[in-house]
């Protein structure tokens, strides 16, 4: 699925986000930056043992926060790491962190001049957030930035397996029924500023 916001692509995907050639991937990292399971094992892997040594140079990444390295062996140029919320440590600060560690990884893209980022599901493998509640979440925080500005032509989402992209395609279309329906920005030609596309 795929909408316009503003002047920029959203698209949902099903696959695999070491594989993506956006300019950059995010990596749902933990606060050390040295590796884990998940998504992250899979960029380090793909990535080659370059990514690690550069990020033992970085100090570590608060949770909310993004850091960006290179890519190395992957199509992406660089690696935007962001720490997700531990949804049972975090209690109610959890949506904020999450909805934190969307905007700061684009601010860091664009602060990086990077034109098209590629995101996984942040916080709902090993960190325990539902993902019914997060996709929502996520697709706010990003749709709010696309926005607010138009230096990021293409966000992606990667889910990993159908069950995690349906999830989110329900969620961006209720969305898209719900600013229909209120109206939207600018009601008439394009009433919720979100256009479906072939
Ligand atoms: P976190 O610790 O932030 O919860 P995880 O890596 O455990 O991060 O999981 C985050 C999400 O990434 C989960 O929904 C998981 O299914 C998904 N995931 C795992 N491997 C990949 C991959 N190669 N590409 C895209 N998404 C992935």
């Amino acid at each position: 699925m795929q909408v316009i916001i503003n002047q920029s692509w959203l698209e949902l995907a099903e696959g695999d986000i070491t594989k993506q050639d956006t300019e950059a991937i995010v990596n749902a990292a933990n606060p050390s930056l040295l590796g884990g399971g998940g998504v992250d094992g899979a960029i380090f892997r793909a990535a080659g043992p370059e990514l690690l040594e550069e990020c033992r140079t970085l100090g570590g990444c608060k949770t909310g926060d993004a850091r960006i390295t290179k890519g190395y062996r992957l199509k992406a140029k660089h690696v935007i790491h962001t720490v997700g919320p531990v949804y049972y440590r975090d209690g109610e600060r959890a949506p904020e962190l999450l909805a934190s560690a969307y905007r700061r990884s684009l601010e860091v893209a664009s602060e990086n001049n990077v034109r098209s980022v590629s995101f996984p599901s942040i916080s709902t493998g090993a960190y325990g957030y539902p993902i019914e509640e997060a996709a929502p979440i996520a697709l706010r925080t990003v749709i709010s930035y696309l926005e607010s500005r138009t230096d990021i032509e293409l966000v992606r989402f990667v889910l990993f397996g159908h069950s995690a992209y349906q999830v989110y395609e329900k969620a961006l279309k209720a969305r898209e029924q719900g600013t229909r329906e209120q109206g939207g920005k600018g009601a008439g030609e394009q009433p919720s500023g979100i256009r479906n596309l072939p």
